[in-house]
C-alpha cells in the first residue's frame, strides 16, 4: 500500500476523477487476458505527457512500481501489476493528431485504438497494416510495446516496421524524442526500435509517428481444406516457395474448426485443418488462382474462392472467433493463452504441428493449433478446466516441450504477443547470449527499477503462479 501523501500527491496531477482506488476497480485493473492477475495499488489516467512526466518523476523518486497499461489486452501478462504500485491507464491521450498523406504518416497519441486509425485513415484510402485480432479494442502504444501484428504480416509486416520516431517519458522522468517523421533515417542508434517489444520496461511512449501505406483496392480469398493436418503444413510451404506472396495465409486444425462451428454457427468444411488465403491488389485474382492449384498439388480435398464481400466477412469472422470459440469447446474447460505465439521457419511448419499434436496425446490434453502460417506464426491454445491441480501440471510439461520443440526448429518463442510472465522461461533460454545485454539496457535506463518490474529477463519461478483463477483448486 502506498503512503496516503505519496497517494494525495499523485491523485493531484491527474485530478480526483481520474485516479481509481475502489476495491472493484484496482481488482479489475489486475488483470490482462493472460492467466495472470495482481492488484495495483492505485490506477491513475493521465491526459498529457506532462502529467505522465510529473508522475513517472514521482515514481522514481520514491520507487514505486509503475505499469503502463492501454486496453489490457496483452495475452502473456505484461499488463499485470506483478509488484502492485501504479498502474497508468493511457487510454484517455487517444488524439490522432496529424495524418499526412503526401509524407506517408501519421501522429498519434498512444491511447489510439487501433481500428479507429484505420477507419480515419480508410477515408484517404491508406492504412496501417499490421491488423491484430484484437484491433478493435487494442491501442497504438500497446501495439508498439508488443511489437503487434497479425494476419497480413506476411505481405506487410510488423507494428515495428511503420514505427518512424516516438516520444517517451524514461523511467528518470526524462522526455526523449526518439527517431524521425522521414521514411529513411541513419542517424545513429535506432533507438525507436529499443522501445518496440520493450512491454512498457524501458518508459511510457506518449506520441508515435506511424508510416502509413496505400489501400490495396481489391481482394479475394480462398477456402482450401484438407484431410491431413501435415499436408496443410506442406501447402502452406510450397505456396510461399512458389514465390506468390499472399496478404494473408492463416490455418486452422479440427478443434478450431470444431469449435468455431458450435460456438459461431458457421459451417466450416468439418476438415483435419482449413487454409484461408487472402490476396489482395491488382493481381489478386490470378495470384489466388495459381494459389489454389499449389493446393491442389499438396492434397487439398476442396478449394472455394470469392470475393463477395459478405462471404469473405464470414470466413474472417469464423477465424478470428477461434481463441473466444475455444472457451466453450468442452463444457467445464476454458482456453488458455500458454505456448501461444510462436513462430518457427516457414518450411518447419509440417514438422512443429505434428509435433505439438503429439504432445498433447502424450499428455492428454486438448491442444488446438491455428495462425498465421504464411509467415511460420503458429498459436496453439490449452483446453484445461482451472480448477484442476494435475490439468495445469500436465498444461505446464506439454508447454516447456512445445517451446523446446520450436527452439530445436530454430523458431522464437513469440512471434506477435510478447514476453510478460507466460513466456519469459523459455525466452531466457532462447536469448541467453543477450540476455546480459538487455539487462544492462534495463539497468541503465531505469535505475530504480520501477517500470514494469518482474517481467521477460527479471522473471523468476514457475509459469503458474499469480494465476487469474481465485477459486479453490481441485486435486484431480
Ligand atoms: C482476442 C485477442 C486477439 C489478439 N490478437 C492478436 C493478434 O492477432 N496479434 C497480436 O500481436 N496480438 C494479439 N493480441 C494481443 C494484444 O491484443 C496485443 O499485444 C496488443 O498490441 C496489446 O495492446 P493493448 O492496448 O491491449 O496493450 P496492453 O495489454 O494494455 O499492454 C501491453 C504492454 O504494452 C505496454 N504499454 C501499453 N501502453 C504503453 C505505453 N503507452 N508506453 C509504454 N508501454 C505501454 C504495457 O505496459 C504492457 O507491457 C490479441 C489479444 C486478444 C485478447
Amino acid at each position: 500500500m502506498l503512503p496516503q501523501s505519496i497517494t494525495d500527491h499523485l491523485i493531484n496531477i491527474v485530478g480526483a476523477n481520474n485516479a481509481l482506488t475502489s476495491t472493484a476497480d484496482l481488482y479489475t485493473h489486475g488483470f490482462d487476458a493472460s492467466i495472470h492477475h495482481h492488484t495495483p495499488d492505485i490506477i491513475l489516467r493521465p491526459r498529457t505527457a506532462q502529467e505522465i512526466q510529473k508522475i513517472v518523476t514521482l515514481a522514481n523518486k520514491q520507487k514505486i512500481p509503475l505499469v503502463p497499461r492501454g486496453a489490457g489486452t496483452a495475452l502473456s501478462g505484461q499488463a499485470v501489476p506483478l509488484h502492485a504500485g501504479i498502474v497508468l491507464d493511457i487510454t484517455r491521450m487517444d488524439t490522432i493528431k496529424t495524418i499526412r498523406i503526401p509524407d506517408l504518416y501519421c501522429i498519434v497519441e498512444p491511447g489510439v485504438i487501433y481500428g479507429t486509425l484505420n477507419q480515419q485513415l480508410a477515408k484517404h484510402n491508406f492504412f496501417f497494416p499490421p491488423t491484430p485480432g484484437s484491433g478493435d479494442i487494442c491501442t497504438i502504444g500497446g501495439m508498439v510495446a508488443i511489437n503487434a501484428s497479425g494476419m497480413r504480416a506476411i505481405k506487410y509486416g510488423a507494428t515495428r516496421d511503420y514505427v518512424l520516431g516516438m516520444d517517451v517519458i524514461l523511467p528518470n522522468g526524462d522526455f526523449a524524442q526518439l527517431g524521425t517523421k522521414t521514411l529513411k533515417n541513419s542517424s545513429g542508434y535506432q533507438l525507436e526500435r529499443l522501445m518496440v517489444g520493450s512491454e512498457g520496461t524501458l518508459g511510457v511512449i506518449t506520441e508515435v509517428t506511424l508510416r502509413i501505406s496505400p489501400l490495396p483496392q481489391k481482394r479475394t480469398v480462398a477456402l482450401a481444406s484438407y484431410t491431413n493436418l501435415e499436408k496443410a503444413g506442406e501447402g502452406v510451404s510450397s505456396i510461399i516457395a512458389q514465390g506468390v506472396i499472399p496478404s494473408a495465409l492463416e490455418i486452422m486444425d479440427s478443434v478450431c474448426i470444431k469449435a468455431v462451428n458450435k460456438a459461431m454457427k458457421l459451417d466450416l468444411p468439418d476438415a483435419a485443418a482449413l487454409l484461408l488465403i487472402e490476396a489482395d491488389g491488382a493481381t489478386a485474382t490470378e495470384d489466388i488462382q495459381h494459389i489454389a492449384q499449389i493446393c491442389k498439388s499438396t492434397g487439398a480435398e476442396s478449394i472455394t474462392f470469392t470475393d463477395d464481400k459478405k462471404e469473405m466477412q464470414r470466413l474472417w469472422q469464423g477465424r478470428k472467433g477461434v481463441l473466444p470459440s475455444l472457451s466453450r469447446y468442452g463444457d467445464s474447460f476454458v482456453s488458455v493463452s500458454l505456448a501461444d505465439d510462436m513462430s518457427v521457419p516457414i518450411s518447419r511448419i509440417p514438422q512443429a504441428i505434428v509435433a505439438f499434436q503429439d504432445i498433447a496425446h502424450r499428455h492428454g490434453i486438448i491442444i488446438g493449433t491455428y495462425g498465421h502460417a504464411g509467415d511460420g506464426n503458429l498459436h496453439t491454445k490449452v483446453l484445461l478446466d482451472p480448477n484442476s491441480k494435475s490439468h495445469w501440471r500436465h498444461a505446464e510439461k506439454a508447454v516447456d516441450e512445445i517451446f523446446r520443440t520450436v527452439l530445436k526448429l530454430e523458431g522464437t518463442v513469440s512471434g506477435e504477443h510478447g514476453i510478460g510472465i507466460s513466456k519469459a522461461p523459455w525466452m531466457k533460454q532462447e536469448r541467453h547470449l543477450a540476455l546480459e545485454a538487455m539487462e544492462k539496457i534495463k539497468n541503465a535506463l531505469d535505475e530504480n527499477n520501477i517500470m514494469n518490474p518482474g517481467k521477460m529477463g527479471q522473471w523468476k519461478g514457475s509459469i503458474i503462479s499469480h494465476l487469474r483463477y481465485p477459486w479453490k483448486q481441485k486435486e484431480n
